[in-house]
């Protein structure tokens, strides 16, 4: 599963802020990543919880930014913000690149205890 590799490089960096700043408990992670990354919440979630276990991290929670999918029209040279992947400009049909929506999952803080 894709999201257990990623839940554990997140857990290492836990552990290696832990090093420097001594915590007891992980209340909240927050999480962005962008809409096409290919990330599924939910199996983000469960597999945190899973690989968390007797861990200062257990039983965080985790909080997501989802980064919006940004096109940019090289036809009409706006851009725009779309729901899903698109390869056609919602404002006037033309060829867009996607510019936004493909950030890989990045740690952004939390809260310890
Ligand atoms: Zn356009």
């Amino acid at each position: 599963m894709h999201e257990l590799s990623l839940v554990q490089s997140l857990l290492d960096i836990i552990e290696e802020y832990r090093d420097g700043g001594k915590f007891r408990k992980v209340n909240t992670v927050r999480l962005s990543f962008g809409r096409l990354g290919g990330i599924e919440p939910a199996a983000l979630r469960f597999a945190f919880d899973v690989a968390s276990r007797g861990m200062p991290a257990e039983g965080a929670a985790l909080e997501f930014d989802i980064l919006p999918v940004i096109v940019s029209c090289l036809d009409c040279g706006r851009d725009s913000t779309v729901d899903g992947f698109t390869s056609q400009c919602p404002l006037c049909g033309g060829d867009v690149l996607v510019t936004g929506g493909n950030e890989e999952l990045r740690f952004l803080e939390m809260d310890v205890d």
